[in-house]
């Protein structure tokens, strides 16, 4: 079975994002970027998914400028076989990237396309639910523990009540969370011989996918400025202040 894994290129989860000056977005020059942290989770899920015999290839792709390739290199260097760089915009929306990973399994019919459950960028969480629903496929999301016996497929979902745990069958579309496992460390010979695996690129336009947008950004602002707190003598003065000013009590 062959793995499609998404990859996406974000600004770096330790960097104090700034907003543009002139308001039409997050900076991203000069900017240090990684690969988005749900990603590398399922980079590691496809790598040992190969370990145990179970994937026969891992395809990293990603879409974006020509930047994107140092997200595959990294993926590569993790342990993926090869990738696939789709030359686009930046903001490529999340219907976008699904039309676009939706050619691509077409293609390269994978039995499963591991995505990160969002992108830290935007936050949409939409990309791996839409991707499914254009191929059909069946869907799990924000897993935390994922078997794969033959084609079947048993996933546990971190949902807001707990734990959910659902039975799904391949070709399948997960989408990963955090705590699924703890993504590997490319590894100094790994990241050369990661300089030597086989890369296509290829455009939106190849696929026959039309990328233009289909939302306006508006405006994009910093949140506003937490205001100073207030120092209380006494527990006794703190209970009158939320009785007076929360009203909670
Ligand atoms: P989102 O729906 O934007 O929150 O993204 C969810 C997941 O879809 C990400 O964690 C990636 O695995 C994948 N994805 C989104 N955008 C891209 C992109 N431009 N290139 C590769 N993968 C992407």
């Amino acid at each position: 079975m062959k793995i499609l894994v998404a990859v996406k290129r974000v600004v770096d989860y330790n960097v104090r994002v700034r907003v543009k000056a002139d308001n039409s977005g997050v900076e991203t020059q000069n900017v240090k970027m990684s690969m988005n942290p749900f990603d590398e989770n399922a980079v590691e899920a496809a790598i040992t998914l190969k370990e145990s015999g179970i994937a026969s290839e891992i395809i990293a792709v990603s879409i974006g400028t020509a930047k994107s390739q140092e997200t595959i290199r990294t993926a590569l260097a993790m342990g993926a076989d090869r990738g696939i760089h789709i030359e686009a915009g930046e903001d490529t929306e999340p219907l976008a990237v699904a039309k676009i990973l939706r050619a691509l399994a077409e293609k390269e019919q994978p039995g499963l396309v591991l995505t990160g459950k969002q992108a830290i960028d935007d936050d949409s969480n939409q990309t791996a639910q839409m991707l499914a629903a254009l191929l059909g496929w069946a869907q799990a999301t924000f897993v935390s523990d994922l078997t794969i016996e033959g084609e079947s497929i048993t996933a546990t979902r971190e949902v807001d009540g707990g734990l959910e745990k659902i039975a799904l069958n391949t070709p399948a579309v997960v989408s990963v969370d955090l705590r699924l496992n703890t993504p590997r460390y490319a590894s100094l010979p790994n990241i050369m011989k990661a300089k030597k695996k086989p890369m296509d690129t290829m455009t939106a336009e190849d696929l026959g996918v039309d990328t233009a947008p289909r939302l306006t950004t508006l405006e994009v602002i910093d949140p506003p400025q937490r205001a100073a707190g207030v120092k209380v003598a006494s527990v006794a003065e703190l209970v009158e202040k939320l009785k007076d000013e929360a009203e909670i009590l």
